[in-house]
């Protein structure tokens, strides 16, 4: 089974209907982001930053940013690679942050310096590539406009993850200030269904609970209103439950563990 799926690693992603699929892949290391290349991925849909930094005693400088970041971003030269700025807070609370309440965006946002040097490093590290920024958590579309003049960078695409209620309800209005929109469906079904993420009762078919399917339509439907290309890259996109639903939703990209790849491939390919 794994050889039939691998051998289909040259082939695209194409519904028997004819709807093409972008698959890209979620990547936290160097060795990640040679799997994805090596299963066929077109890119990375979503490059986490915090990992390295989850025991850290200060803010990463720009140098401990281009450390981490030049060994994952080398095999995705001449690709996508999607970077998302540090994920701080909810469940990734490096000491120095601990009793603090802001997460994502926000909480980068509440250091406007070191965020600046992590998009130096970003743009740096990320030479070669089709490179694209990412916000973690974003809830309004003042938070874009902010980041967007510390990137300082008018043609390097700015994203933001639609993760939370709250971004949901301002969809518009950021989809109107971003380049593009990614559906972080793992917090965001933890919120909508009130779990915490941690919670054994989540899961990646999770996203099928109404609730999520409808806030999912509502950014997809966003997207389009405004012309701006709409990702999904949590675990719900690798779900051989979900994958369909969010293929008759319309999400036409769907970023998954490197590992999932050829899966999600094989699923796509046998769907009209
Ligand atoms: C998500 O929330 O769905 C996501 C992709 O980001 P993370 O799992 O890193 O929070
Ligand atoms: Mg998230």
């Amino acid at each position: 089974r794994r050889v039939t799926l691998a051998s289909e690693r040259e082939l695209p992603a194409v519904t028997r209907g004819g709807r093409a699929i972008t698959l890209l892949a979620n990547v936290s290391t160097p060795d990640d982001a040679i799997a994805a290349v090596a299963a066929g991925a077109a890119g990375a849909g979503l490059v986490r930053t915090e990992l390295p930094f989850l025991a850290t005693t200060s803010w990463p400088t720009e140098a401990d940013h281009m450390a981490a970041l030049r060994p994952v971003l080398a095999p995705l030269v001449g690709r996508v690679a999607t970077v998302r700025t540090l994920d701080f807070g909810g469940d990734k609370v490096p000491p120095f942050l601990s009793g603090q309440s802001l997460r994502g965006i926000a909480l980068s946002l509440s250091a406007p310096g070191a965020l600046a040097a992590q998009l130096r490093a970003i743009r740096l590290a990320g030479a070669g590539t089709s490179l694209r920024v990412m916000l973690p958590l974003v809830e309004s579309a003042e938070q874009v406009h902010e980041c967007r003049a510390l990137l300082a960078s008018p043609s390097t695409p700015l994203g933001a993850m639609i993760e939370s209620p709250p971004a949901v309800a301002a969809v518009d209005e950021i989809a109107e200030a971003a380049d593009f929109l990614s559906i972080g469906s793992n917090d965001l079904s933890a919120s909508l269904l009130g779990l915490d993420r941690r919670d054994p009762r989540l899961n990646p078919g999770s996203a099928a609970e109404p609730v999520v399917l409808q806030a999912i339509a509502a950014v997809v439907a966003a997207g389009e209103r405004h012309g701006k290309p709409v990702s999904l890259c949590g675990d719900a996109a690798a779900d051989p439950s979900v994958v369909p639903l969010l293929i008759g939703l319309g999400c036409t990209v769907l970023s998954v563990a490197p590992s999932a790849l050829d899966e999600v491939r094989t699923l796509v390919r046998n769907r009209l």
